[in-house]
């Protein structure tokens, strides 16, 4: 029998602390391939959750008690452990929001609502998920700035000579993913940073894809947004954040009012509280938070570049092995990829495919994946997707392939 490859890494040992992996779907072991849309969660995460509600639960920076102190020291201790992850300055700069969609669409009414004009433009290159365009079309719509899409080539890669040519003094903003959810392409961030920086413009970057793979650091990226959600990140649902730049958070109005987001309420006038709390109406998603921090601490211990090193390697025989399959197209073929490996079959739907790889205990995403405007450029009705994590191994690659063997026989 051919041998699958090895890395360093030590994947059954990290499999261990993710107990939802160890269970049969549909008579088979689970291969969770779905890592893109949520990724699973680390025994300490989940009894961070349970020592919270066990413990500690209280509401936060409201009580005169002890309960209400701890809870409030674990909150913003979590938010100082998300500023040392992606090495913000300050804990000010870190908003908690429900999600990297909340996030963007707090920066296109706050930030745009009180910068964008009529004639401004608003490039989003057009691989974005809908988190990233429709926000930007709901603030273009009310201030009368346009949204311009920044063209992809046939390998889903940002056409760089195309951005240059649009990048001019009416663009006030580029929104771009870090990496697409839908073809794994990396971008080439920092250099349309330095682009976009250079006339002017300011940059939001969607992390939500690339915040689960390697370490990062806002400072030398230089970004002036970032965003993320929790459960990309091996955390809970419900909790996103939104880094931005001081100068402008301080400058930004709040997004929505209430308690939390106030110094001082009375009905000739209300003043509102410090950064992060400006952008924080209401009670939050405490237990969220807390274990969020909880993730990044099961990260902060692990070997990263190793898991990286496995990511890559995995992507690598995915997409060897895919080459080999008979009418499968692999879609998105950039350069430079992470962890996805999005395709067609032909003549099968990826709707009926992803049906008979969960029969065979196989989880992969089938659609659009959030990101019409590039299926409609391919045009797709949508792919199949097989999205990987560290705790993925070459085995589940194996099954992945042998199930699609299976669909074929069957729909072919
Ligand atoms: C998942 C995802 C989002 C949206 O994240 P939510 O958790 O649904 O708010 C935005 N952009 C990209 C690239 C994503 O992958």
């Amino acid at each position: 029998m051919k041998s699958v490859p090895q890395t360093a890494f030590d994947v059954q040992k990290i499999r261990a602390d993710f107990p939802i992996l160890n269970q049969s779907i549909n008579g088979k072991p689970l291969v969770y391939l779905d890592n893109a849309a949520s990724t699973q969660k680390p025994q300490a995460m989940i009894d961070a959750i349970v020592h919270y509600y066990t413990h500690d639960n209280s509401n936060v920076h409201r009580g005169a008690h002890t309960l209400s102190d701890r809870a409030t020291a674990r909150f913003e201790s979590a938010r100082k452990t998300v500023a040392d992850f992606i090495n913000a300055k300050s804990t000010g700069q870190i908003i908690w929001t429900r999600g990297a969609t909340e996030s963007i669409n707090l920066v296109a009414a706050s930030w745009g609502g009180a910068n964008l004009k009529a004639g401004d433009r608003i490039l989003v290159p057009a691989l974005e998920h809908h988190s990233n365009i429709v926000p930007w079309q709901m603030i273009a719509e009310k201030t009368g700035a346009s949204v311009v899409a920044v063209p992809v080539d046939e390998t889903g890669t940002i056409d760089m000579a195309a951005l240059k040519a649009l990048l001019d003094d009416r663009v006030k903003l580029l929104a771009v993913n870090h990496v697409s959810n839908a073809l794994g392409t990396i971008n080439p961030i920092e250099q349309m940073i330095k682009l976009a920086h250079a006339v002017g413009a300011k940059v939001l970057v969607d992390g939500a894809q690339a915040i689960a793979h390697w370490p990062l650091d806002v400072q030398a990226m230089d970004c002036d947004f970032y965003v993320f959600s929790g459960h990309k990140l091996f955390g809970p649902t419900g909790i996103g954040v939104l880094y931005g730049k001081r100068e402008l958070l301080e400058q930004m109005p709040p997004y929505q009012g209430g308690g939390e987001m106030i110094e001082t309420v009375s009905f000739d006038g209300t003043t509102f509280n410090q950064l992060p709390y400006k952008f924080e109406a209401g009670t939050p998603d405490i237990a969220a938070a807390i274990g969020l921090a909880a993730a990044i601490d099961y990260l902060n211990l692990q070997d990263r570049a190793a898991m990286a090193a496995h990511e890559d390697a995995l992507l690598a025989y995915a997409t060897a092995k895919a080459l080999a399959v008979p009418g499968l197209k692999i879609i998105g073929t950039a350069a430079s990829k992470a962890a996805v490996l999005g395709f067609t079959l032909d003549g099968m739907h990826p709707s009926d495919i992803g049906m008979l790889l969960d029969q065979q205990g196989v989880a992969v995403r089938t659609g659009h994946h959030c990101a019409q405007p590039i299926m409609q450029q391919y045009g797709i009705p949508g792919t199949v997707r097989a999205s990987f994590s560290f705790y993925n191994t070459f085995e589940d690659i194996d099954r992945l392939f042998v199930a699609l063997e299976k669909v074929r026989q069957l729909l072919s």
